[in-house]
C-alpha cells in the first residue's frame, strides 16, 4: 500500500489532520473549529483539553476519509500555533488554566516593566526577539504568578510548561515525552539562539524555574512515540515545527535568501538566513528555522498582524462584500484605487514598526469612492505591507529577493498576486499543494524515518503558477510613496502627546 504520513497542523481557530501518501501527496483531510475564550478585553484563551480532543477527532476522521488505520501510519508530524502557552500538572496530565493564546496582550504590564528595567537588549540578543506579549515568556510568568498552586507545583518538580506541540506530543506519548523542538523553543522568549540552551539569565529575570521546562530535540528525527495503550501500534513521531517555520520547509525554502509570505489572518514572511543567525536593528525577528541532527538554520521573521482578517472586516464588520472569494472580482472592476490608502492597523502594527497604539485608517476619501475602491485598497494594502517587510529584510540580509513563494488562504486571489508581484517587481509563484504548512511537518516527518532526503523533497514541490511584474516602474514608486505617507500619518495619529 505505501507509506504514509500523518501531518496535524494544530491552529489558532482549528485542528487540521492531513494524510499524506509516499509521493507527498494528500490522501485525505479533516479540520475541526474549536472555541475560542476572551475573558476580558485583550485576552484570548483556548481550552487545552478541548484542543488536544479536536486532534485526536481530526485523526480519527482523516483515517475514516482515506480508509486507513493507525496501523497504516509510519509516522506523524507535528505543526502548530506557534507562542501559545500550556501548563499542566505531570502527575494528572490536567491543564492547570486555558492555555494563553499568542494573540493575547494579557502580559502587557509585564513587558513595559521589563523594558522599562531596560532588558530589552538583553532578550533581543539572546532570543531574536523582542519584549512583547506575543511570545511564551512573559505569558508563563503570568500562569506561575497568577494561578494558585502552580509555583508549589513547580517546586514539588510536578508542574510542566509546553507550546502546543509539546502538549499534543505529551498527551500523544501519555506523559512520556515532555518535548518540544528548536523552531518552537526559539518563540518562547527564554530560549537562547546562539548556545541553543534554555538561558539561565533569562529564566531569572521571568522568575521561570527550570525544572518546568520541556527537553529541546531536533525538529526532524524520531524523537518519541505513540503510547501503546492509544493505537494499535507505537507510532514514531518525527517531525515537529512552528506553523510558520514548518510552511518554509513545505515551500522547500532550503537555501539562504529564500522567502516565503504566508497570506492567512496575517502574513508572515520568513527569509531563510542559513546557519547564520542576523539579528535585525529595525523591527525584523529572528528565529530558527529548524534543527536537524543538533545543527540549526535561521530565518528572519517579519509578522504583519492584519492582512486576511481585513476582509473578514469588510465582510462581518461593514458587511460590504459577503465572501472573501468575491474580493478580487470587485478590485478588478476599478483601474486604480482612486487615491485611497488603507492602513489597516487594527491591533497595531508589526513588523518593521512595532506601533501597538496604531489604529486603522483610511486615507484620501472622496464622494467618488465605492465598496469596490474601499476592497481595493484593503488588498493592496496587504501588498505594501508586505513590501515593507522585504524592503527591511533585503536590506539587513544584504540579499536581494529572486522571487517570492506563496501560500496561505489569501493567496488564492490572483488579483492580490499580480499586484504584489508588481508591487515588488519580482516574480511570485504559488505551489500546487497549497497547505504548505502540514506539507511541511510531512516533509520533516518523512526525512525524520529516512523515507525521503532533503534533495527529494525539492522535487515534489510543484508550482501552480507564476506572477509577473507588470507595472512602470514610475507608477510602482508613486503607489508605495503614497502608502508609506498613509502609513506616517498613522502612526502620528496613534501618538497621543504631540498632537
Ligand atoms: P489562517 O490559517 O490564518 O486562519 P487561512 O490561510 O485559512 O488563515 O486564510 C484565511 C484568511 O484569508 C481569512 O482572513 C480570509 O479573509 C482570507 N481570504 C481567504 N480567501 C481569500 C480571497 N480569495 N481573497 C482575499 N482574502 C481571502
Amino acid at each position: 500500500m505505501g507509506k504514509h504520513i500523518l501531518a496535524i497542523d494544530q491552529g489558532t481557530t482549528s485542528s487540521r489532520v492531513i494524510i499524506f501518501n509516499q509521493e507527498g501527496k494528500i490522501v485525505s483531510f479533516h479540520q475541526k473549529e474549536f472555541k475560542q475564550y476572551f475573558p476580558k478585553p485583550g485576552y484570548v484563551l483556548h481550552d487545552a483539553e478541548e484542543i488536544w480532543e479536536s486532534v485526536v477527532f481530526c485523526m480519527e476522521k482523516a483515517l475514516q476519509k482515506a480508509n486507513l488505520a493507525y496501523n497504516d501510519i509510519d509516522a506523524i508530524g507535528i505543526t502548530n500555533q506557534r507562542e501559545t502557552t500550556v501548563i499542566w500538572d505531570k502527575l494528572t496530565s490536567k491543564p492547570l488554566h486555558k492555555a494563553i493564546c499568542w494573540q493575547s496582550s494579557q502580559t502587557k504590564e509585564i513587558c513595559d516593566e521589563l523594558i522599562e528595567l531596560d532588558f530589552q537588549e538583553t532578550f533581543k540578543t539572546k532570543t531574536g526577539l523582542l519584549i512583547n506579549p506575543y511570545f511564551s515568556g512573559t505569558k508563563i510568568k503570568w500562569l506561575l504568578d497568577n494561578v494558585k498552586e502552580a509555583r508549589s507545583l513547580a517546586d514539588n518538580n510536578q508542574l510542566a510548561f509546553g507550546t502546543i506541540d509539546s502538549w499534543i506530543i505529551w498527551n500523544l506519548s501519555k506523559g512520556k515525552s515532555h518535548i518540544t523542538d528548536y523552531s518552537n523553543a526559539s518563540r518562547t522568549l527564554i530560549y537562547n539562539i546562539h548556545e541553543l540552551k534554555w538561558d539561565d539569565e533569562l529564566l531569572n529575570i521571568l522568575t521561570i524555574p527550570r525544572t518546568i521546562l520541556p527537553k529541546v530535540v531536533d525538529s526532524s528525527g524520531i524523537s518519541a512515540y505513540t503510547d501503546e495503550s492509544l493505537f494499535a501500534k507505537k507510532i514514531p513521531i518525527s517531525g515537529i515545527a512552528g506553523d510558520q517555520q514548518a510552511a518554509l520547509f513545505g515551500q522547500t525554502c532550503f537555501n539562504p535568501g529564500d522567502v516565503k509570505n504566508t497570506y492567512g489572518t496575517g502574513c508572515f514572511l520568513l527569509m531563510n538566513t542559513g546557519n547564520t543567525p542576523k539579528l535585525s536593528q529595525n523591527g525584523l525577528l529572528t528565529t530558527i528555522a529548524w534543527g536537524i541532527n543538533g545543527e540549526v538554520e535561521y530565518a528572519l521573521e517579519g509578522s504583519i498582524f492584519v492582512a486576511g482578517s481585513a476582509i473578514q472586516w469588510l465582510r462581518d464588520g461593514l458587511g460590504i462584500i459577503e465572501t472573501a472569494q468575491e474580493t478580487e472580482e470587485l478590485a478588478r472592476k476599478t483601474k486604480s484605487n482612486l487615491g485611497v490608502y488603507f492602513v489597516p492597523a487594527f491591533v497595531g502594527l508589526g513588523t518593521p514598526y512595532w506601533e501597538e497604539d496604531a489604529r486603522g485608517s483610511f486615507f484620501g476619501l472622496t464622494r467618488g469612492v465605492t465598496k469596490m475602491h474601499i476592497v481595493r485598497s484593503a488588498l493592496e494594502a496587504i501588498c505594501y505591507q508586505t513590501k515593507d517587510v522585504v524592503n527591511l529584510m533585503e536590506k539587513e540580509a544584504n540579499i536581494k529577493l529572486s522571487g517570492l513563494k506563496v501560500d496561505g488562504g489569501a493567496s488564492k486571489n490572483n488579483f492580490l498576486m499580480e499586484f504584489q508581484s508588481d508591487i515588488l517587481n519580482c516574480n511570485i509563484s504559488r505551489p500546487s499543494i497549497n497547505e504548505t504548512t502540514a506539507l511541511g511537518a510531512c516533509y520533516l516527518a518523512g526525512i525524520g524515518i529516512g523515507l525521503w532526503k532533503k534533495e527529494d523533497v525539492i522535487s515534489k514541490w510543484i508550482v501552480d503558477r507564476t506572477f509577473k511584474p507588470n507595472m512602470t516602474e514610475n507608477k510602482r514608486n508613486e503607489l508605495y510613496h503614497n502608502w508609506q505617507r498613509a502609513l506616517r500619518a498613522c502612526v502620528a495619529f496613534a501618538d497621543k502627546k504631540n498632537y
